[in-house]
């Protein structure tokens, strides 16, 4: 047995790579360069006419790529971790273990995307999803069929509702219920600094890189963790035949970008309770897992260590939230989070805007919602730029 390397606390496991440890399985650069380089190759020379190298085409294995997959699983606590294309991508890959005529139970308060595939799937695929309020551990178990149900998808807390999903009862419920089904968390809005669903339980848990873990909207990525060396094959089989594994360069830049995640969540967190705490003193409805009016607020404290950096707020009327939106000049109207600066979006009108009116409605989806995702500027700023837009919208405020 290879002695277990030691683990350090969650910042530090961030930015730490052992770079001289004799673990096939670690990072390994020849020549122990701080920083990874970028093997900018398609291909790699062989040996023997046999071509038993570790990499020989970079759709099938690329040491830049390696690399991201390993510290990230060691983030993770997965048994192996995978970088592909996008945060769809990645979720496109994990439904290709469902087959035709088995289903899906998922959230109602799904990504935009998210949505978008699922419905594709059962379009064309004959691939069933049955949405459900993942707040309640029973309305997942009543549509679970021992036969079908191939995948539970949760995301928790849900974009833009901000409701928490029980992962550790549902995970546990599922494997009691239905043991075929795999439980799949997508825990971009956590990120594995804050929540840790391997360890809650999940089989797969996947990220938008694209968000908190590469933090600059600079680059586009999919992560996913699994726990086991079984389902890791599987979901390489299926990134080797499809050519979707992230590029030596976007690997790199995301590997640079996961070192700082700790300085950034814990800033940008501190930054949201903040403006959280200055929407609810004036009087506005805000759904935010860190403040103590969230129906789950002690739920979410035993899923995760914090309560990220994205909030929604309520104004009840639709023309003044396009005007909050709209004269903020710090907040950049933008779809998408996990930013170093500060975004303010109107979901139904962007990200959701591909989920139709009715449904939006059937789901209490609020047309006048405003989302927002804190950065890392200086919340005395942030603060002073809402509260000019909630003025010049007509509100009274109090800062
Ligand atoms: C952005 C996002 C995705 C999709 O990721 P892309 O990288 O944009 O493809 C999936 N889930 C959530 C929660 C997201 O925010």
């Amino acid at each position: 047995m290879p002695n277990q390397p030691k683990r350090y606390r969650p910042a530090t496991e961030l930015v730490f790579v052992d770079s001289f440890s004799d673990d096939p399985n670690a990072v390994n650069d020849p020549y122990h360069a701080s920083s990874v380089p970028i093997y900018q190759t398609a291909t790699f020379k062989q040996t023997s006419a046999s071509g038993s190298g570790q990499y020989d085409y970079s759709r099938s294995g690329n040491p830049t790529r390696s690399a991201v997959e390993i510290h990230l699983a060691k983030i993770m606590n997965a048994e192996r971790a995978f970088v592909v294309s996008s945060g769809m991508s990645a979720l496109d890959v994990i439904t290709r273990l469902v087959g035709a005529g088995e289903e899906i139970v998922a959230g109602d308060d799904l990504y935009g995307g998210t949505n978008r595939l699922l419905t594709y799937l059962s379009t064309y695929m004959n691939v069933k999803t049955h949405n459900v309020d993942t707040t309640s551990v029973s309305a997942v178990e009543a549509k679970l069929d021992p036969f079908k149900t191939k995948l539970v998808l949760l995301e928790t807390p849900t974009n833009p509702k901000i409701k928490i999903a029980d992962i550790k009862s549902i995970a546990e419920m599922v494997k009691a219920k239905c043991p075929n089904a795999l439980v799949v968390v997508d825990n971009t809005m956590m990120s594995p600094y804050l929540q840790k669903t391997l360890d809650l339980g999940a089989h797969i848990e996947y990220h938008s890189g694209t968000k908190y873990l590469s933090g600059h909207h600079d680059l586009m990525a999919g992560v996913i963790g699994v726990c086991s060396q079984e389902i890791a094959d599987r979901i390489y089989h299926v990134i080797n035949a499809t050519g979707c594994g992230l590029s030596p360069f976007d690997s790199w830049l995301l590997f640079r970008g996961v070192k700082t995640l700790a300085v950034r969540i814990e800033k940008q967190q501190t930054n949201a309770m903040l403006v959280a705490n200055f929407l609810e003193a004036n009087g506005f409805k805000v759904h935010f897992p860190g403040l103590a009016s969230h129906p789950q607020y002690e739920l979410h404290k035993t899923l995760s260590s914090g309560p990220g950096a994205v909030l929604s707020f309520e104004t009840g009327d639709i023309a003044a939230s396009e005007r909050i939106v709209e004269t903020t000049k710090l907040w950049a109207i933008s779809v998408s989070f996990g930013c170093v600066n500060s975004l303010i979006s109107m979901p139904c009108r962007m990200s959701h805007a591909s989920i139709p009116a009715e449904i939006r409605l059937q789901r209490d989806l609020k047309e006048d919602l405003i989302r927002l995702c804190v950065g890392i500027e200086d919340p005395t700023d942030l603060i002073e730029d809402l509260s000019n837009a909630l003025v010049f919208a007509g509100y009274s405020i109090k800062n």
